[in-house]
């Protein structure tokens, strides 16, 4: 039997706004605990919640830029639950009326275009934090309680968990480039929550679903996916029932591990929120932030692929952070050949950054050092390779290619006559090689010129190198 995952995402999204969605407390991570807390987000009986305006239009923001419906009417609703981390008994979300609906979002899964559907989007505030201390004790931080929250639902039109881990990545991508939310896993400002079931293949229905929480990295996405789905399918296989429920991705052991049976919408008891008007948006607003909103990263990728004569496997790479597709624009803007430009910054730049873990705004490497690089190559100072030598050292001590040059003596060796006496002293050391040479083997040329290249401590000019060891071997 042959059996295809399904899969639909629910994903958290932290908004970066600077106070609750419900209170004026402050939102800053990594506060002591309990110091951004007041009578609204403590659940005092009596105190009335007021809407965060601007967690209303980032949420439109993030609704527009998904292709989203945006509702002119919503209202917020009251899911009760008992939990340490809920002090009201209950948290504010939105249910049948939710502020953006059917949009969708494009990833590019084996050099196809798919649209994975977007159900909904909507706002809630988010819980505080247990703390469960070695000492038996455990506690509670409520500094992230009302911390405001987009809930955004996809529909099960995921395929396997590479496809997750793309919608995964594009939608943060997207968030980051509205500034809407920090898309940081780690840390939890984003969170993944995936709904995953088997069918056999060619079957028009879906199977039983589980749900797995605590999915806290790209990596991890894909990971807990593939387990779930080997588990479901030994399950059916067996002729063994799927039971629908709520599981944990443990990283440890990289098993998933039955959570709680799954709780149905009516065991919320959900209601109309009575302390909140409903949320109504008018069409002057949405036009507002649609003026607003900054080039996405699909339209960044065609622009770069139009303007800049750019692969579509660069565009993509170059525009996953706002930052890195700046730090690639200057660099073209300062005279760098984009695809040039484009080399350097995904072989050597993001290998660098790669090895000490950073991202591109904690580079202190400028696109105009790059440029100057690149123009010392073009002027024959140095030879490629040097230059990676050198760009490196930038990298590592901020100093100027030119500098870094002059001080270690890696000027590029043009001189023809310098490279023919390192010819000839390759020759002279290598009787045998020039021999087989002579009797007919061409593949040697190779042979000489690296060994030149090793004389000349890499410095020779590679192009004239191969030219004058053809030509001197021949002569002999
Ligand atoms: P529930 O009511 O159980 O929370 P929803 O309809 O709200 O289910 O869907 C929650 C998430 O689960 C959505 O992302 C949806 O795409 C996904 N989903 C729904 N049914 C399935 C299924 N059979 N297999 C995999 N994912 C599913
Ligand atoms: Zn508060
Ligand atoms: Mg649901």
């Amino acid at each position: 039997m042959q059996y295809e995952a399904v899969i639909g995402l629910e994903v958290h999204a932290q908004l970066l706004t600077e106070s609750k969605i419900f209170c004026g407390c402050s939102t800053q991570f990594g506060a002591e605990p309990n110091t951004q807390v007041c009578p609204v987000c403590l659940g005092m009986p009596g105190v009335l919640p007021v809407l965060n305006k601007k967690a209303v239009e980032y949420t439109i923001k993030t609704g527009l830029a998904l292709n989203c419906r945006i509702a002119p009417y919503s209202r917020f609703a009251r899911k009760n639950y008992f939990y340490p981390d809920l002090p009201k008994g209950y948290q504010i979300s939105q249910y049948e009326l939710p502020l953006c609906e059917d949009g969708y979002l494009e990833i590019v899964i084996d050099g196809e275009r798919k649209k994975i559907r977007i159900k909904r989007i909507h706002l809630e505030e988010d819980a505080g934090k247990n703390i469960h201390d070695p000492s038996g004790y455990s506690f509670v931080d409520f500094n992230r309680t009302g911390v405001p929250l987009m809930e955004i639902v996809s529909e099960p039109d995921i395929r396997s968990p590479k496809e997750a881990a793309l919608y995964m990545k594009k939608l943060r991508a997207i968030l980051r480039y509205l500034g809407v939310c920090d898309g940081n896993l780690e840390q939890g400002s984003l969170r993944c929550d995936a709904n995953v079931s088997v069918r056999e293949v060619g079957s028009t229905e879906f199977g039983v679903k589980t749900e797995i929480k605590n999915i806290n990295s790209f990596r991890f996405v894909e990971k807990a996916l593939e387990y779930e789905i080997k588990r479901q399918i030994k399950l059916l296989s067996m002729g063994e029932k799927i039971i629908q429920e709520t599981r944990l991705w443990d990283s440890q052991t990289g098993t998933t591990q039955s959570m709680r049976s799954k709780e149905e919408a009516h065991d919320y008891r959900y209601f109309p929120e009575p302390d909140l008007v409903p949320v109504v948006v008018s069409e002057e607003w949405i036009e507002k932030i649609k003026k607003d909103m900054p080039e996405l990263p699909d339209q960044k990728i065609e622009r770069f692929i139009k303007d800049y004569g750019l692969p579509q496997y660069d565009a993509e790479i170059l525009t996953e952070e706002k930052a890195l597709a700046e730090w690639f624009e200057e660099a073209v803007k300062l005279g760098g050949k984009p695809k040039e430009v484009s080399n350097w910054i995904m072989v050597e730049l993001l290998r660098l950054l790669n090895e000490e873990g950073k991202d591109i705004t904690e580079c202190s490497l400028t696109p105009s050092q790059l440029v100057e690089l690149l123009g010392l190559i073009e002027k024959g100072t140095i030879n490629r390779n040097t230059a990676k030598d050198v760009f490196e050292e930038m990298y590592k001590t901020g100093k100027s290619a030119e500098a870094l040059v002059k001080e270690k003596g890696l000027t590029q060796i043009s001189d023809s006559s310098v490279i023919i006496d390192a010819i000839r002293q390759v020759m002279s050391t290598n009787p045998k090689e020039v021999e087989r040479f002579k009797a007919g083997e061409e593949k040697l040329i190779g042979f000489f010129v690296g060994q030149v290249m090793k004389l000349t401590k890499g410095k020779a000019n590679p192009k004239l190198v191969n030219e004058l060891v053809v030509k001197i071997l021949k002569e002999t």
